[in-house]
């Protein structure tokens, strides 16, 4: 459980204009609990999703940051499909972690780089490439002891063959146009929002 939910501790709005726009997506929330329920990643998770919702309309952005709960969301959309009030939990999920990223959050650094280094390797090879994406995972993270966090589960892998070795050639594929086109979309100020994610 969260410390400050424990203790009861005074709310403290620390640069929550940050996290205005995620409070309004949810800020209907009856605290019913039922996105937790419905969670498959919630028994991992330090807040519950419910918790961190509470938090969000209260504008405790630190507090939210300091969690994990929104970097394992999975993106399932159950939460969102059996909300009560219609609330488009994981949309709302993407966007805390768009602000931990933004931020440069340093406990979510290595979720940050997973990430970008993921999408970096699709966009080159217009799909995963396991050994491509790994190369820039570890390099990107600066620690020569990262590999050795991978290796059992990489052995395992490369021994029931789902491990591509190699590189391979960039993709003829222009993906570019297509990332381009996604990142303008993420500029565009929000619509008014339904169960659309
Ligand atoms: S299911 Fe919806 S209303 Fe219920 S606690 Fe979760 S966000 Fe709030
Ligand atoms: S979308 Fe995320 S928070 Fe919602 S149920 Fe799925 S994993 Fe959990």
């Amino acid at each position: 459980m969260h410390p400050h939910l424990i203790s009861g501790s005074p709310t403290t709005h620390d640069d929550s204009d940050a996290m205005a726009p995620i409070g309004n997506l949810v800020n209907a929330c009856i605290q019913c609990g039922t996105c937790t329920a419905s969670c498959p990643n919630a028994l991992e998770m330090d807040l519950t999703p419910r918790k961190m919702w509470r938090l969000v309309i209260l504008g405790r952005l630190s507090d939210v940051m300091a969690s994990r709960t929104f970097i394992l969301c999975s993106d399932c959309y159950t939460c969102t499909l059996r909300c009560p009030r219609g609330l488009p939990l994981t949309r709302a999920m993407e966007a805390l972690k768009g602000i931990a990223f933004a931020r440069r959050e340093t406990q979510h650094r290595r979720s940050r780089l997973f990430y970008e280094t993921f999408m970096q390797t699709v966009r080159r090879y217009g799909r995963i490439r396991e050994m491509a994406f790994m190369t820039r995972y570890f390099t990107a993270m600066k620690n020569p002891a990262e590999p050795f966090r991978f290796a059992p589960l990489g052995l395992k892998l490369m021994g029931k063959g789902k491990v591509e070795m190699g590189g391979g050639k960039s993709t003829e594929i222009p993906l570019a146009a297509l990332f381009e086109k996604v990142a303008a979309l993420e500029r565009t100020p929000d619509k008014p929002l339904g169960k659309g994610g």
